[in-house]
């Protein structure tokens, strides 16, 4: 019997280990239970961080093949895969045994096993060792992510037919690859194999890729990711994949479709993510899934069984790290009787392309959908100094404001670095903050982030930087 604790977390990701850790902040007995050696979960064992590292490696790449632009020449690229991986695991194994080492910092718990429920004060843990054991709790939290979707037609287990996870391991530089699904993992990913050398082809069932997106920002980025990948097929679903020793032979369907089938050296499918809320024995507790899976959970991030809480991927979109971290603060005050409730107003989110993509708060196809009136004021980045000294005017900065307050409801970014510009949006928006508000501080020169700036100041026709005539 592992020693009771107040709080038990099922699930060492970015909810598990951030809600295991702040309880013990505030004196909580806690225990971590999850199936790798060290916390860390899809977010850093085989999501966000390898994947940035990779991507990383795609810019130093791009940067250096752009540079003969400006009068300097480094050659072909050698790239040794094996040092490659090697840097990626490193970056992952210093992340995660940091977080080891927070635990016992901090006295958690932590368990390396399967946990299932007895009961709604009960755990049991398999644990990776062999045997298994119980805690019992007076609260849980159901931090236990999400795994790929893989729909009946692309669901063929072969080494040529990869998911996310295999990806990142970059065994080898396929000659060409189909990315299935042109959403978050595709378009990352496919960056990264396109700057090691791959042809690489991306296949989206919708109209445009990033679906959901505003489509003036997607512009932006797809002209550039144009000219980095080899083929962009939207409105095309994939309707067979045949593997083989020579390749894959993919079916195509879609009004475009020239050729079909197509082989491909490998195929990647990246088609949205599924929750893992089949937890063995939550089915005894009073705790329901809604039609897609997820936990159903309350504004506090309580489900019906008052004892349990669910938090990150498998409670629900938007499935980001970040969403999970805030989550965790949010399940573990109000497991200690807080009133506490989960209300942002601007989730960010960022496409790692290159361009970057980011986005908070209220979009423009949003306000669209809802039938909402508001006022967007757009900046290009071929008017941001900053921009031009980067040899990357491809961007662009919108706000989305409220046209009676004008205060600002959303910001829209694309552009080198936009996941870093913006956290400025975020802020703005949860201090309610107005567009004169933006105006008003002073930004530093030369940096892109004037382009936030001087978007605020073009809103009210007063950009120094581009010249709006007066209507008369
Ligand atoms: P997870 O990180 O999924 O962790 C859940 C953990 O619970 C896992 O370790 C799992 O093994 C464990 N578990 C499951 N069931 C049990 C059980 N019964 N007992 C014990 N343990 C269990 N998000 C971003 O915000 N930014 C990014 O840049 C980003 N990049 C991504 C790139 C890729 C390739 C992928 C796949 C995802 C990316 N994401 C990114 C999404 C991000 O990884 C998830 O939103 C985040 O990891 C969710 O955190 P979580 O705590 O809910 O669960
Ligand atoms: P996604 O939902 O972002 O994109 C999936 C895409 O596949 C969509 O555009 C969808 O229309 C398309 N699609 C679905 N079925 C298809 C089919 N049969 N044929 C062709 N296209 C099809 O999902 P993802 O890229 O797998 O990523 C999963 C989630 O992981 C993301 O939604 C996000 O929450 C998270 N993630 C975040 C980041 C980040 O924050 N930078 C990075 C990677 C993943």
């Amino acid at each position: 019997m592992i020693e009771p604790a107040r709080l038990t977390v099922i699930g060492g990701g970015p909810g598990g280990y951030t809600a295991a850790f702040f309880a013990a902040d505030l004196g909580m007995s806690v225990t971590l239970i999850d199936g790798a050696p060290d916390p860390g979960g899809v977010c850093l064992y085989r999501g966000c961080m390898p994947s940035k590292a990779l991507l990383h490696v795609a810019k130093v790449l791009t940067e250096a093949k752009e540079a003969g632009q400006w009068g300097v020449s480094f050659g072909e690229p050698a790239i040794d895969l094996d040092r490659l991986r090697s840097w990626k695991s490193t970056v992952v194994s210093t992340l995660t045994s940091g977080l080891g080492q927070l635990a016992r910092q901090r006295n958690v718990t932590y368990v390396q096993g399967r946990a299932s429920l007895v009961d709604a004060h009960t755990a049991r843990v398999a644990l990776t060792t062999g045997g298994s054991q119980d805690v019992s709790f007076d609260h849980a939290i159901l931090a236990t992510g999400s795994r790929p979707a893989r729909p009946a037609t692309l669901a063929v287990e072969h080494e040529r037919v990869m998911d996310s996870t295999a990806a990142l391991e970059i065994s080898r530089i396929p000659e060409s690859l189909l990315v299935v699904g042109g959403g978050y993992i595709g378009l990352e990913l496919g960056t990264v194999y396109a700057a090691l050398g791959t042809e690489v082809s991306v296949v989206e069932m919708t109209s445009s890729v990033l679906p959901g997106v505003d489509s003036d920002l997607v512009r932006v980025m797809a002209r550039r990711l144009a000219k980095t990948v080899h083929a962009i097929h939207v409105d095309t679903k994939v309707t067979n994949l045949a593997p083989n020793s020579e390749g894959v032979e993919v079916a195509l369907d879609g009004p475009k479709v020239e050729s079909s089938p197509a082989r491909f050296d490998a195929v990647l499918v990246a088609v949205g993510r599924m929750p893992n809320s089949q937890i063995e024995g939550l089915d005894g507790t009073a705790a329901r899934l809604d039609a897609r899976g997820f936990v159903e959970v309350d504004g506090q991030r309580r489900t019906a069984e008052p004892s349990l809480f669910a938090i990150g991927d498998v409670a629900g979109e938007p499935m980001l790290a970040h969403k999970a971290f805030h989550e965790a603060r949010v399940a573990v005050e109000a497991a200690t009787g807080k009133r506490v409730a989960f209300e942002p107003q601007a989730v960010p989110a960022v496409v790692f392309t290159d361009p970057e993509i980011a986005w908070c708060g209220l979009t423009e196809t949003a306000a669209k959908q809802d039938g909402r009136a508001v006022s967007i004021s757009r900046f290009p980045w071929g008017a941001s100094g900053r921009a031009i000294t980067l040899g990357r005017p491809d961007g662009m900065t919108k706000i989305i404001v409220d046209p009676e307050s004008e205060s600002v409801l959303g910001v829209g970014i694309v552009g080198t670095g936009a996941g870093e510009l913006i956290a400025e949006g975020v802020v703005a928006i949860e201090m309610g903050a107005t567009i004169s508000d933006l105006k008003e501080c002073i930004h530093p020169h030369p940096t892109l982030s004037e382009t936030v700036l001087e978007s605020a100041e073009s809103f009210l026709g007063l950009s120094t930087h581009i010249y709006k005539p007066k209507r008369s």
